[in-house]
C-alpha cells in the first residue's frame, strides 16, 4: 500500500519540479495605443501573471490617450481649453496641470525650442490627422498660427489655466507617449513585474534585465529600412526615446516635410534626422528628444548640464554626442 503510494507521487513530483525550474518564456505583446504599435516584452514570469500585467497597463496607457489627445470626437479638458474663450480660466485635471507644468519646465529649459502650446501650428500642419498632409500650409495661415505659439500665452492661476490668445492651443503630442509609457511601466511593477521592456514604436523604458543579462536595445537607422545606427544594452531602469523624420512627412515638390516643427518659424524642424535621449524616466526624455531635435547639436550640452545623455543625427547623417554617457553605445558598422 505504502510503496504503491509512493509510486504514484513520484512521478507528479518529478513533473511539479520540471515545471518550476524551467525558466519561464518571454511574454511578447502588442497592442495599438497613440498612433502606434505598443510593444510590451516581458521577462522571468509565468504567461498568466504577464498577460494580466500587459492588459492592465495597456488600459492605463489607452486613458492616458483619451485625456491628452487634441484629435478624435471623444471629449476631454484638453480640447475644451483648447475651445475655451481667450482670458477666461479654466480648470484641468490634476494630472494634465502637472504634465503641463512639467512641459512649460523644458519649454523654458530648452529655449522655447520644445512648446506644448504649439496646438494651432500642429493642427494647421496636420500631420496626425487621419488623413495626412500632402502639401504645406500657406505662409499666412503659418504665421496666424504661430503668433499663439507661445507658452507666456499659457497662464496659471488659482482655480486653472487661461490662455490668452484664441491661436494658442496645447498639444501634448511631444511628451504624453513618454508619460504613458512612464505609467505603463508603474502598473507592470505594481502587478509585481520586475523585468520588461515597455517600446511604444522606438519610444521606450526598460526595466530589470533579460534573465540575468542585459536587454539589448536597437537604434533605428533613419534612413537604412530596416538598418540599425547601433545598440545599447541595459540592466535595471532606463528610459531611451527616439524622434525621427522618417515617420510622418510628406515630399512636396521634391522638399520633405516632417512632423517636428520649429516653434520660432512654424516650419519642420530642418537640423535633424534623428535625435535619442537616454534618462531615468520616459516622460523628460520624450520631451527632450523633440527640443534636441528641433535644437540639433547645439541642444546636446542642455542635455548633459540635466545628467541625460543624447545623440543626434544632423540633416547630413553625422552623429553627435554628449560626453555624458548613461548606457555605453555601441555604433553598427556602417
Ligand atoms: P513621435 O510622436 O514621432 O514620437 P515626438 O515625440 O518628437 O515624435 O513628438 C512629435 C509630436 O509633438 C508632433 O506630432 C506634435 O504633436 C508635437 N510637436 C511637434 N513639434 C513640437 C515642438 N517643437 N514642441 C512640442 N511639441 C511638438
Ligand atoms: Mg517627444
Amino acid at each position: 500500500m505504502k510503496r504503491a503510494f509512493r509510486v504514484a507521487v513520484l512521478p507528479l513530483c518529478l513533473l511539479l519540479l520540471a515545471a518550476c525550474s524551467s525558466a519561464p518564456q518571454d511574454v511578447h505583446e502588442s497592442r495599438f495605443i497613440m498612433g502606434t504599435l505598443v510593444q510590451f516584452t516581458i521577462s522571468g514570469v509565468q504567461q498568466d501573471k504577464a498577460l494580466e500585467a500587459i492588459h492592465a497597463a495597456s488600459d492605463e496607457m489607452q486613458r492616458i490617450e483619451d485625456v491628452f489627445t487634441i484629435y478624435g470626437t471623444h471629449a476631454n479638458a484638453v480640447k475644451a481649453f483648447n475651445d475655451s474663450e481667450p482670458g477666461t480660466v479654466m480648470a484641468l485635471p490634476a494630472e494634465v496641470d502637472r504634465l503641463l507644468r512639467t512641459s512649460l519646465d523644458v519649454s523654458q529649459q530648452s529655449g522655447g525650442a520644445f512648446d506644448p502650446a504649439i496646438g494651432s501650428l500642429s493642427l494647421l500642419w496636420g500631420f496626425s490627422l487621419p488623413e495626412p498632409p500632402k502639401a504645406p500650409p500657406s505662409a499666412a495661415d503659418i504665421a496666424a498660427a504661430r503668433s499663439g505659439v507661445d507658452s507666456r500665452l499659457l497662464e496659471r492661476t488659482n482655480a486653472g489655466w487661461k490662455r490668452l490668445s484664441r491661436q494658442t492651443k496645447l498639444d501634448f503630442g511631444g511628451i504624453a507617449k513618454g508619460y504613458a509609457i512612464d505609467r505603463g511601466i508603474a502598473v507592470l511593477r505594481a502587478h509585481g513585474i520586475a523585468n520588461a521592456i515597455l517600446d511604444a514604436g522606438g519610444d521606450l523604458r526598460a526595466i530589470g534585465d533579460h534573465a540575468g543579462r542585459p536587454w539589448r536595445i536597437g537604434l533605428r537607422h533613419p534612413r537604412k529600412q530596416g538598418g540599425t545606427l547601433g545598440w545599447f544594452e541595459t540592466k535595471g531602469d532606463v528610459s531611451i526615446v527616439t524622434s525621427g523624420d522618417y515617420e510622418r512627412f510628406f515630399v512636396y515638390r521634391g522638399e520633405r516635410y516632417q512632423h517636428i516643427l520649429d516653434p520660432h518659424t512654424g516650419l519642420p524642424a530642418g537640423r535633424s534626422m534623428s535625435t535619442t535621449v537616454v534618462a531615468h524616466n520616459a516622460t523628460l526624455a520624450d520631451a527632450w528628444s523633440t527640443a534636441l531635435f528641433v535644437l540639433g547639436s547645439r541642444g546636446l550640452p542642455l542635455l548633459e548640464a540635466r545628467g541625460m545623455q543624447g545623440l543626434q543625427v544632423d540633416a547630413d547623417g553625422r552623429m553627435h554626442a554628449t560626453k555624458l554617457t548613461i548606457l555605453p553605445f555601441h555604433p553598427t558598422a556602417q
